[in-house]
């Protein structure tokens, strides 16, 4: 395994980490556990909703039982918990808290429930858009204060947020809460969204982590369409390039992949401790790529900024993305996901009426509605194939 600086908290973790929001019960984490430590995996990003049965069945207290009596320090254990406007909360999952009180017991439920005394970075999850930042950081009742003074008394040792928020807005929070030294983002190959936030945390010492590294399992098997310009990674199956291309970023700490299956653990364990990563040549040829693969067109990076555009309810952003998996990246995975999603109401891309709402929101002024038409003729020759 690699192992990588957390920007400049002095923390080095595995390149590949734990996500542990897949795990299915408590074999099963301990499986996962088991044989990724053997493989030299030490991050875990640790949540206290996931997988949650009851205050004492869920993930973190399986991944409790799972580290039971190994060294503190053969493991790095990142927590996190949800803020949100009051009203909401569900204390013992750790989510919609919205003050300093609330965000004290979630850390303190989360050191019992993992069975340790100290974590070594806890996040505030999912500050995504302004109200989240102003709920978790502003004011003298904040949860941000109890991130602060659990530090303060050596709970936590470092701050940080998970984000599926905008680049500027995620660049604008570091700037304003400097103790926050981690981030963990979503970013692939085919969502490019946030590239300026790994240069800023590059050039600031902010360790990165990133979610949804293989676009929840979309990002795997063969297409042959880089081997033009990536012959040196001819027959490379698309997940070892998607986990090379985020390799290749010196900015990123960890690349968290949500395994629950012992054969996709040492498939990423094997890529994630290779000595090939990508070069920042090699990256920037495989980005190059795909304005060619689409004749000089623009592809979606994922922003989202047209997410609630849609006067008919459409998931833009969703769409786009699946289809140009499908129809640029030519991978079987989006496909096979596409033709599942013919006749089902909520993605019906017929009911686009070229209004292009969405069209202004998105930064790149895509074609939105001519993709949706095609959308629309994919999905009705799947429902024919079906019929
Ligand atoms: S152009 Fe189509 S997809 Fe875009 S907002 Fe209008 S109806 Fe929705
Ligand atoms: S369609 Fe445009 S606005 Fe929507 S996610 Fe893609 S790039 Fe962003």
């Amino acid at each position: 395994m690699k192992y990588r600086k957390v920007g400049d908290t002095g923390v080095e973790v595995s390149a590949l980490g734990f996500g542990t929001m897949r795990f299915k019960d408590a074999d099963n984490a301990a499986a996962i556990i088991d044989r990724g430590m053997e493989l030299g995996l030490t991050y875990f990003d640790i949540g206290g909703a996931y997988s949650f049965k009851s205050f004492d069945d869920n993930a973190e207290t399986w991944v409790g039982a799972a580290i039971k009596g190994r060294p503190r320090d053969s493991m790095v254990l990142s927590a996190k918990a949800q803020c949100r406007p009051p009203g909401n909360a569900k204390q013992e999952r750790g989510l919609g808290l919205s003050t300093r009180d609330e965000m004290w017991q979630a850390i303190e439920t989360s050191l019992k429930r993992v069975g340790v005394d100290t974590f070594d970075f806890y996040q505030s999850w999912d500050m995504s858009a302004p109200e989240h930042f102003e709920v978790t950081c502003e004011g003298d009742n904040s949860p941000l204060m109890a991130m602060r003074e659990a530090k303060e008394q050596g709970l936590v040792k470092h701050l940080g947020f998970t984000s599926h928020g905008k680049e500027t807005d995620i660049i604008e929070w570091l700037k304003k809460v400097p103790d926050f030294r981690t981030i963990t983002i979503y970013y692939n190959f085919t969502d490019r969204y946030c590239e300026e936030v790994l240069d800023y945390c590059q050039a600031n010492g902010v360790g990165v982590n990133i979610m949804g590294p293989l676009r929840g399992g979309l990002l795997v098997g063969r297409s042959d369409v880089f081997d033009k310009y990536l012959p040196e990674l001819k027959g490379a199956p698309m997940q070892e390039i998607a986990l090379r291309f985020l390799l290749s970023y010196p900015a990123i700490s960890s690349v968290l992949s949500g395994m629950n299956e012992i054969a996709h653990l040492e498939e990423n364990a094997a890529i994630a401790g290779g000595d090939e990563t990508m070069t920042e040549e090699q990256r920037k040829r495989f980005i190059d790529a795909f304005t060619d693969l689409t004749g000089g067109e623009p592809l979606c990076t994922g922003c989202r900024y047209c997410q609630s555009a849609c006067p008919e309810g459409l998931p833009v952003f969703m769409l786009m993305g699946i289809y140009q998996l499908h129809e640029v990246f030519k991978l079987s995975a989006a496909t096979q996901q596409l033709s599942g999603m013919a006749g089902n109401a909520r993605f019906d891309a017929s009911k686009c009426t070229a209004c292009e709402t969405c069209v202004e929101a998105c930064p790149q002024n895509l074609p939105i509605p001519e993709r949706m038409e095609k959308i629309a003729e994919f999905f009705e020759e799947a429902r024919q194939k079906k019929a």
